[in-house]
């Protein structure tokens, strides 16, 4: 069953979110080589906990860390650690989520440490702007495979690759609700879109197959031919006025809005 979100529920979705967008613009400014992942996860924990919110991923299943931090072939789930560093022209996957009294805001986003080659910048840029294309379809009737297939034909008509193994979902009073958003399937099809549905909407996407194994510590995902992945998040209410970013303190796309090339 798909919960439908009450205004007050939503305003408390929104704080979580706009918490998280301030730790984005925060990790934009900051992250630079040398670093270590957990450098990273320990300065975002402090900053959440400051803002009156909790981290929501620390204990969850019982993932370590505040952030989820995956690097070039890392799809998604890596864990910090003291002994991984970040270097010149790594692409890091930042995943983060919050919770304010008892309500998940859930962001993602993949950042170049200094200059990459363009053809990095293009996985970067198609997977930012396939969660855009979704976003846009987060009206009342609409169909849930229209967001889905928003992210697949961009992704694809650009010659990338989606990750299947892992969805988007529902959001709310736990991280992970119904339903599942997969990044990929044909339209018009699925539950019709209402008014109070908050989605977290992520694309997955590999410069080569989509095929993914999980590494001997449980939880990192890379891909199965070492290939580069990037991967994009915004929690999005559905309104009668079309879609509202949670995660973004302007309502909209900030993630997408700088570097958008139309
Ligand atoms: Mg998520």
């Amino acid at each position: 069953m798909i919960v439908l979100k009450s205004a007050r529920e939503i305003a408390l979705m929104r704080r979580a979110g706009h918490i998280l967008a301030g730790v984005v613009e925060r990790l934009r400014a900051s992250v630079r080589p040398g670093m270590s992942t957990l450098d990273i996860d320990e300065d975002v924990e402090a900053y959440i906990h400051r803002e009156g919110a909790a981290p929501a991923f620390k204990g969850y299943r019982g993932f370590p860390a505040t952030v989820c931090v995956s690097i070039n072939e890392e799809v998604v789930h890596g864990i910090p650690s003291p002994r991984r560093k970040i270097h010149e022209g790594d692409i890091v996957g930042l995943d983060l989520g919050c919770i304010v009294e008892g309500y998940y805001a859930d962001c993602a986003f993949t950042l170049p440490v200094g200059p990459v080659p363009a053809n990095v910048q293009k996985l970067l840029d198609v997977t930012r702007e396939s969660l855009d294309r979704a976003i846009q379809e987060c009206r009342p009737e609409r169909r849930l495979s229209d967001v889905s297939h928003a992210v697949q034909s961009h992704v694809e008509a650009h010659g990338f690759s989606i990750v299947r193994a892992f969805v988007g979902h529902g959001i709310g009073r736990a991280l992970h609700e119904e339903p599942q958003i997969p990044n990929f399937g044909d339209p018009g099809r699925g539950p019709q879109l209402r008014a109070g549905m908050v989605l977290a909407i992520e694309p997955m996407v590999t410069m080569g197959s989509w095929e993914v194994r999980i590494l001997d510590d449980g939880w990192t995902a890379v891909t199965q031919d070492g290939s580069l992945a990037a991967h994009f998040e915004h929690t999005v209410a559905v309104t009668e006025n079309g879609p509202e970013v949670l995660t973004s303190r302007t309502g909209q796309s900030a993630l997408t809005a700088p570097a958008s090339r139309g």
